[in-house]
């Protein structure tokens, strides 16, 4: 039976072929769940924690144009994920806005469906600088919605932190958008690193509660080699919600879902929730179910792993979808990571000489 999709800009495609539900489980029995495609290597900002200019200059050799996975790759191998459990995807990067035609890739992705029938939910990670020009545009090509990294509203800190002079009223205005244009629940993360942006706590509680939006606090990570990380930088997320707290009385909220990152507070007063990423001092490797694909398309089964799995090497040597099927099963069948977990018993030795991914290679 041949089926065809409407595409909202006009041309009608084949329907992307539906796979038998396959339900793999790791070694700790997590499904998958969750992939998360970093769809370019390249962003227009230098934030100093995570793609340092001294690294990430004008001499940086970003991937080539033939060396990221094409559309055709990404939905191919989303279609795969769908029929193995996967029920979210979530784009990123680098900065995914910077990838020409995304509208076109989500509009593919949009055309997915799981083995029961439903459509996957499309979510966008981005920095938020292009986001009054594309929310229109992203929503109509079938974007769920998108988490918007915002680390201060102070314009003199914030434009340090991004290290290219953006100022941070041109990210509330592209959350403003997205919000116009329907992308939501919109989730907003600032990354927390002690003596930068600590002091700027309260004030980013303040500034979104009473709003439709929800504030993430995220404990800094050491992924990737290239941030200088210390655990003295991290600001552990008890004090965070302590110090909130203090303010405006929270009270904790149940999950509502397995493998939640974020552990959700709501103002008392009725004011919304915040949540809090507690990726250093309270691992949830436990019930870790997301899978990573990289710019040029290998399988990641840890943000923490040292390698990944090549899958853009199947995908061009002509594998049939049964066959990429059977890899990714293999692959996570195998999954045995829980890096967080452990993280605490690495000795500082260890910890250096694993040559961990960056954070911008892989996505957040
Ligand atoms: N360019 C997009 C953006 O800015 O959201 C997507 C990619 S960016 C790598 C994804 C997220 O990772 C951002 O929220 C960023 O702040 C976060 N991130 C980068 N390095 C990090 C670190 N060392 N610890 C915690 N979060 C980090």
């Amino acid at each position: 039976m041949s089926t065809t999709t409407k595409r909202s800009h006009g041309s009608a495609l084949p329907r992307a072929r539906m796979l038998p539900a396959t339900g793999v489980r790791d070694r700790l029995d997590r499904p998958m769940r969750d992939l998360r495609i970093s769809v370019t290597d390249r962003c227009n900002f230098r934030c100093v924690y995570c793609m340092p200019k001294e690294i990430f200059g004008r001499d940086y050799a970003f991937l080539d144009r033939n060396e990221l996975l094409s559309f055709e790759e990404i939905e191919r191998i989303s279609r795969v994920a769908a029929a193995h459990g996967v029920r979210k995807l979530r784009l990123t990067g680098g900065e995914p806005l910077l990838r020409r035609g995304i509208e076109d890739l989500i509009n593919r992705l949009a055309a997915l469906r799981t083995p029961g029938g439903d459509p996957l939910e499309i979510a966008l990670t981005t920095n938020g600088s292009a986001l009054a020009v594309k929310a229109a545009a992203l929503k109509e090509a079938g974007l769920t919605r998108v988490t918007v990294s915002i680390d201060s509203l102070d314009d003199a800190l914030f434009q340090s932190i991004n290290d290219v002079r953006f100022p941070v009223s041109r990210v509330l205005d592209g959350i403003d958008a997205a919000h116009a244009a329907g992308l939501g629940p919109i989730k907003l993360n600032m990354v927390v690193k002690r003596g930068v942006n600590d002091g700027e706590i309260v004030d980013m509680a303040a500034h979104f509660k009473d709003t439709p939006f929800s504030l993430r606090f995220i404990e800094y990570m050491d992924v990737g080699t290239s941030n200088g990380w210390s655990l003295d930088e991290v600001v552990p997320s008890t004090e965070i919600v302590e110090r909130i707290g203090e303010i405006f009385p929270l009270d904790p909220v149940a999950p509502t879902v397995t493998g939640e990152v974020a552990k959700r507070w709501r103002y008392r007063d009725g004011g919304g929730e915040i949540g809090v990423i507690s990726s250093v001092t309270n691992a949830f490797c436990g019930t870790c179910n997301r899978a990573r694909i990289s710019t040029e398309g290998k399988l990641f089964t840890c943000l923490f792993a040292t390698e990944g799995h090549d899958l853009r090497g199947l995908l061009r040597s002509g594998a049939s979808d049964d066959e990429l099927a059977a890899a990714m099963a293999s692959i996570w069948g195998a999954r045995d990571d829980r890096y967080s977990e452990i993280r605490s018993s690495l000795t500082p030795g260890l910890r250096e000489a694993r040559p961990r991914i960056e954070m911008s290679y892989i996505g957040g």
